[in-house]
């Protein structure tokens, strides 16, 4: 691999049409980011060609879906999981790789959100739900040897500027109540651990690191194949129907029958179940990988191998990646494709945390979808008999859609649902959700306005 490369030659290769046009299939391929250039091969996979039945269909193979492939086949059920695109297409393959054990908001604040909704039984589950993802993470990556850079070195979090620091303060103090192993650390420390001089303190949960996301989805998906699930790519699922106690799902070719059915579609839910897409927001996020660094830049940047994000509405996010490139996200300002005033202040953004980095040379940039909840927590759904999802993960997915993906397949087997952490809900829509695009270009630039006046670089 090349280590310069000149961005402007990267065309729009994530969309391209197949060889077989007859049927008018839109071939979605991963986009041209570090992880794609540096993953582990994925396991062979199909297009869906023929009908077949199974005991539950699954739509969707990012984290969520395949970690409930896992899961259902393990417990001796037959298992069909379909992608639009190949394993990890979604924010699955294209995400910061944070794994990150920290909600957002303090626990005792989503108790009051429940209270008088759900049964108080669903708030004592809850956080331990949260605080323990990341260690379910790193176990499922043991337990099945996927070779996915994975280091649990701890997860910082600092304060941009005075404002934010009240919140940071109740959030230390309500997760570190409900047993987040969590420390606070002040400006001096956290410039240690960070290298970054433009923070005035901090949190470090050591519970917290990071994978490199594709080589991780694709590891899903040959524990999954390896436990008996079949995995169709190229295949979008265009119609979904009961019929009597059980579901049909059609796709251009071929149609499934399933007993049940999990979507595990998040921010790329589309209209298969009425209502749904409505439920949450997909807000778009950029990540940018840096040239490897110098040796000297990379004694000075998180020398003990951290992830780290920070108290920003407009957040920045960064790590150090195996080859030692900086990969740094924010939010993205134009769609699905970043453009050029993304990569400005991406660029903008790491001057600011490291006023040190000077010429500094993106050699990938990239974004995906992120489903916010209008609470901003995960939710649960059962829409029909048989039919369950589980989406909303606000930029914490990675360890979290891996939880997720279980808590669904325990459902699909017959758990209670008060076993859950999270209370079934209805599907709520956001008010005037036909207008979230221009809804969070005119939000995203407000909160940008608000960080920049109150940071402290
Ligand atoms: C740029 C970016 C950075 C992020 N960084 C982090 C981070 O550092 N830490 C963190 O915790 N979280 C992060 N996230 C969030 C995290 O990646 C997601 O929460 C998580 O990957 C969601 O996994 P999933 O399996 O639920 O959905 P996805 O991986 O998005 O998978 C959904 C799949 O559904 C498929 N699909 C949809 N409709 C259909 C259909 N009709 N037929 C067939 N297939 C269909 C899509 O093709 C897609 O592949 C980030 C997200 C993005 C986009």
């Amino acid at each position: 691999m090349t280590n310069r490369r000149n961005l402007n030659s990267v065309s729009e290769s994530h969309k391209t049409f197949t060889g077989d046009q007859s049927d008018m299939v839109t071939r979605l391929n991963l986009p041209d980011s570090l992880w794609a250039a540096t993953a582990n091969a994925p396991p062979a996979t199909k297009q869906l060609t023929g009908d077949t039945s199974v005991d539950v269909a699954i739509v969707g193979a990012g984290f969520n879906g395949l970690r409930a492939a896992i899961c259902l086949a393990e417990a001796g059920k037959t298992v069909a999981v379909v992608d639009a695109g190949d394993v990890g297409w979604g924010a699955s393959g294209r995400n910061g790789g944070q794994v990150n054990p920290i909600g957002h908001e303090p626990p005792a604040a989503v108790a009051r959100r429940w209270e008088g909704k759900h049964d108080s039984v669903y708030a004592r589950q809850y956080p331990k739900f949260v605080i323990d993802s990341a260690d379910e993470l790193f176990d499922v990556v043991r337990r099945y040897n996927i070779q996915c850079d994975a280091e649990q070195n701890g997860w910082i979090r600092a304060i941009h500027g005075d404002s934010a620091l009240a919140d940071f303060e109740l959030m230390y103090d309500g997760w570190a109540a409900a047993g987040a192993d969590i420390k606070m650390i002040d400006r001096a420390e956290l410039e240690a651990l960070s290298g970054s001089p433009s923070y005035q303190a901090g949190w470090v949960a050591p519970r917290g690191g990071s994978v490199q996301p594709l080589s991780y989805v694709r590891g899903l998906a040959t524990a999954a194949i390896a436990a008996g699930a079949n995995i169709y790519t190229h295949t979008r699922v265009n119609d979904l129907t009961p019929r009597g106690d059980q579901w049909v799902l059609r796709t251009a070719k071929a149609a499934i029958t399933a007993d049940q059915v999990l979507l595990s579609t998040n921010g790329y839910t589309d209209d298969l179940c009425r209502g749904l897409k409505e439920t949450v927001v997909p807000i778009i996020s950029i990540q940018a990988a840096t040239a490897p660094l110098t040796p000297e830049q990379d004694s000075k940047i998180l020398p003990g191998r951290h992830t780290f994000a920070d108290t920003r509405r407009v957040i920045f996010y960064f790590k150090k990646t195996a080859d030692n490139r900086l990969v740094f996200g924010s939010a993205g300002f134009s769609g699905d494709q970043p453009g050029e005033p993304d990569k400005r202040r991406i660029i903008l953004g790491l001057s600011k945390v490291y006023p040190f980095l000077t010429d500094i040379q993106l050699d990938y940039i990239w974004g995906g979808r992120i489903a916010v909840t209008q609470d901003h927590l995960p939710h649960i759904h059962q829409p029909a008999p048989g039919l369950w999802t589980g989406l909303g993960c606000n930029g914490r997915g990675v360890a979290m859609s891996t939880v997720m993906g279980r808590l669904l397949a325990e459902l699909a087997l017959g758990k209670d649902a008060r076993d859950l952490p999270l209370p079934v809900t209805g599907l709520k829509p956001f008010p005037f959700h036909r207008f979230h695009r221009l809804g969070a270009k005119v939000a995203l630039h407000w909160k940008e306005l608000q960080d920049n006046r109150e940071a402290s670089v």
